[in-house]
């Protein structure tokens, strides 16, 4: 690519018709004065490999990834840092000037960044941290809480299989609860965490019991549709300090935006503003 060359960048998924990183990264572009686009790109299983292999000769810098793609680009990178090789999947990949593709992933800093930004008094080290759910979000929940310190992290789904299988893979940090036992879970925690699609607009309803939630309790959740979810809500009512899972999207953002850009941008009331718009 020439130094005058306009920087592309963008999403690579299937759908990708409602990812919200087109806006975000388009708000940033134009706040910032910058020269660049940010492109929503519908890639095809059988066409992953191709399209990552010919972006950047189209004068690409980097890409974030999305379902069902974030596990397969690992195997088409040159170097996948730390935290995507222990999450097992990645959502930024840039192209370096060596020619290099590099893989991050970059939800559980994101993941910290907001609940610092919601809950500053939040300690990691306060208690046990109460994960429900074990998707590919949970895994990336899970490091940032143990990286950060979580001595205990509970983690309970509803096929407790994949919570077995996060232990297997996170250690002896981790205890595995039954979905019907989640309410127990609940109990002593000082960190609540919603990895689970349920709450969300249009899913199943949040009936997860939290009669043992502890007031001083810090609850968040990573759906944001609804902004506050049944969830957040109910510990809200319950005294506890809670945190949206919109901020968690826009902070994910910003590493890529910083690599590919140049700026790192401010997640900030005005962000939010922009991204609640309809
Ligand atoms: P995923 O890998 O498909 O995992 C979905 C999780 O939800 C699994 O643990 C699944 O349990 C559970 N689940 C789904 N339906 C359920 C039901 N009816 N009852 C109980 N549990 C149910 O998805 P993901 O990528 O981890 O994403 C999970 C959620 O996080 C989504 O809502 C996503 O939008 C949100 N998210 C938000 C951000 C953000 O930036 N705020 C980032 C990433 C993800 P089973 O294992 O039993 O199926």
């Amino acid at each position: 690519m020439s130094g005058d060359t306009i920087p592309l960048a963008g999403v690579i998924g299937s759908p990708i018709a409602h990812s919200r990183s087109p806006k975000l990264h388009g708000y940033w572009l134009e706040r910032y004065g910058l020269h660049g686009h940010y492109i929503p790109m519908d890639i095809a299983h059988a066409d992953l490999a191709n399209a990552v292999k010919t972006l950047p000769s189209l004068g690409f810098v980097g890409v974030n990834v999305t379902i069902p793609h974030k596990i397969s680009v690992l195997g088409l990178a040159d170097s996948v840092s730390d935290r995507a090789s222990l999450i097992g999947a990645a959502n930024t990949l840039t192209y370096q000037s060596d020619g290099k593709l590099h893989a991050d992933n970059t939800d559980g800093y994101g993941f910290l960044e907001n609940l610092r930004s919601g809950a500053p008094d939040w300690d990691p080290e306060a208690g046990p941290a109460l994960v429900l759910g074990a998707g590919g979000a949970a895994r990336a929940v899970i490091a940032a809480l143990l990286g950060a310190g979580t001595r205990e992290v509970r983690i309970s789904n509803r096929t407790r299989a994949r919570g077995d299988a996060l232990r297997a893979k996170f250690g002896n940090r981790i205890a595995v609860y039954d979905w019907v036992q989640a309410g127990n879970a609940v109990e002593g925690a000082a960190t609540v965490v919603n990895t689970t699609s349920l709450g969300m607009e249009g899913k199943a309803e949040f009936r997860v019991p939290l009669d043992g939630l502890d007031p001083s309790a810090i609850v968040t959740d990573l759906v944001y549709t609804p902004l506050e979810t049944t969830l957040l809500k109910r510990a809200r009512d319950a005294g506890c300090t809670t945190v949206d899972g919109l901020g968690m999207l826009l902070h994910q953002a910003t590493p890529g935006f910083e690599r590919w850009f140049g700026v790192k941008p401010e997640v900030d009331e005005e962000t939010r503003r922009v991204m609640l718009e309809p």
